[in-house]
């Protein structure tokens, strides 16, 4: 989180200036609480540019309910099959959950090449009658990310775009449901944001759990139960800070691109000491992948940098090896400091292995 929210935050678990209570004790009936969620809902529709037919909600259950949730509506009954491109860890988890309500069609999958690419325009035969089509814009785990939007223009397009949502400008009116966690670039877990086409609630059936229904988080503005307060104020925050303190959409890509940049710059210049996991055309400029030569070195690297100070570089528990991931929070600042860490760890272990091999 950036400091000025974790600051701010820190001052309403005491008292919420204002309203003179901590804000775990404000009830989410409040008029304080439905300003700050009508305020977050203009403020993500604003920098998406949204227009009314879209809604915004704040849901609960992780990105991973939303793997469920989605089918539920558009795919429970269909014939047509859905269209999903698996393209690594998490694309992979949403397609078993869409299956249990309907049929679905893999377009493409990196499976049998490890997900280190992504893939091309020519390889993704899209139907035109699907019911909708489905894809992660950032594959966490693997560091590859499209930057590129996928599908046709006649079939709902939907995205899990949990670890790169609002890190850039990514034409949201061109789909017709995204979703985010908060936990990367918005804010604490307990929130997801929803952005959805009204026309697409027509579809829901109608005999869904209350709870899992759209409908009626679209009709009880995201508080169809007790929602996660102050999970909601940390979101609003971050998004007050992208304004204010950062600029928008385009500064925050900026930003994000120059970190990324730096990080793979110095990959490419080590002479192979690390190496990219992510083809080079699909590089995550969220999730840094890369590896060294051995699991041992790797381990080095983990234990050195954390006694310097560096935390959460390991890569995820499914492949391994390691990872920076740097989410809209990150400065460059502290890219750069990982950058002279990375510089000193590689001189000081081709030392080691130059004077190992020469003995
Ligand atoms: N999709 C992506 C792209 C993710 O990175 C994650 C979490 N890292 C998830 C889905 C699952 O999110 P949650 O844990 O909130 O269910």
């Amino acid at each position: 989180m950036p400091e000025s929210v974790l600051l701010k935050a820190r001052e309403a678990i005491i008292e919420v200036p204002d309203v003179g209570l901590s804000i775990l004790g404000i009830s989410h009936r409040s008029d304080w609480f439905m300003a700050m969620v009508d305020e977050l809902e203009t403020r993500v529709r604003s920098l998406l540019g949204l227009s009314d037919s879209y809604h915004v909600l704040l849901l609960q259950g992780g990105a991973t309910q939303q793997f469920s949730m989605l089918p539920m509506m558009m795919l429970r009954g269909s014939k047509q099959p859905a269209d999903y491109v698996h393209t690594g860890y998490w694309s992979g988890k949403s397609i078993p959950e869409a299956k249990r309500e309907g049929p679905v069609r893999i377009v493409w999958s990196g499976s049998a090449e490890d997900f280190h690419r992504l893939p091309n325009d020519g390889e993704l035969a899209f139907s035109q009658n699907a019911p909708y089509m489905h894809y992660a814009s950032n594959e966490t785990v693997e560091g590859i990310q499209f930057h590129r939007v996928l599908g046709h223009e006649n079939v709902p397009r939907v995205c899990d775009m949990s670890s790169d949502f609002l890190s850039r400008p990514c034409e949201a009116d061109r789909f017709s449901f995204l979703y985010a966690h908060a936990q990367k670039n918005l804010g604490p877990a307990g929130v997801t944001v929803v952005v959805l086409r009204e026309e697409l609630l027509d579809r829901a059936p109608s005999d869904l759990p209350k709870f899992l229904d759209y409908r009626t988080q679209v009709e009880s503005h995201s508080a169809y139960n007790t929602p996660p307060v102050l999970a909601i104020y940390i979101v609003l925050l971050v998004l007050r800070w992208m304004n204010e303190e950062i600029g928008g959409l385009d500064q925050m890509a900026q930003i994000n691109q120059s970190k990324a940049d730096f990080l793979y710059r110095l990959i490419d210049s080590s002479d192979g000491f690390y190496r990219g996991r992510a083809a080079v055309k699909d590089r995550s400029i969220m999730n840094v992948a890369f590896n060294l030569d051995s699991k041992e070195l790797e381990k080095q690297f983990l234990v050195q940098s954390q006694t310097r100070g560096f935390s959460g570089l390991d890569g995820h528990r499914a492949i391994g090896g390691l990872r920076a991931s740097i989410y809209n929070a990150m400065t460059l600042d502290a890219v750069e400091e990982l950058g002279d860490f990375m510089e000193h760890f590689q001189r000081q272990n081709r030392l080691r292995l130059h004077s190992r091999s020469a003995a």
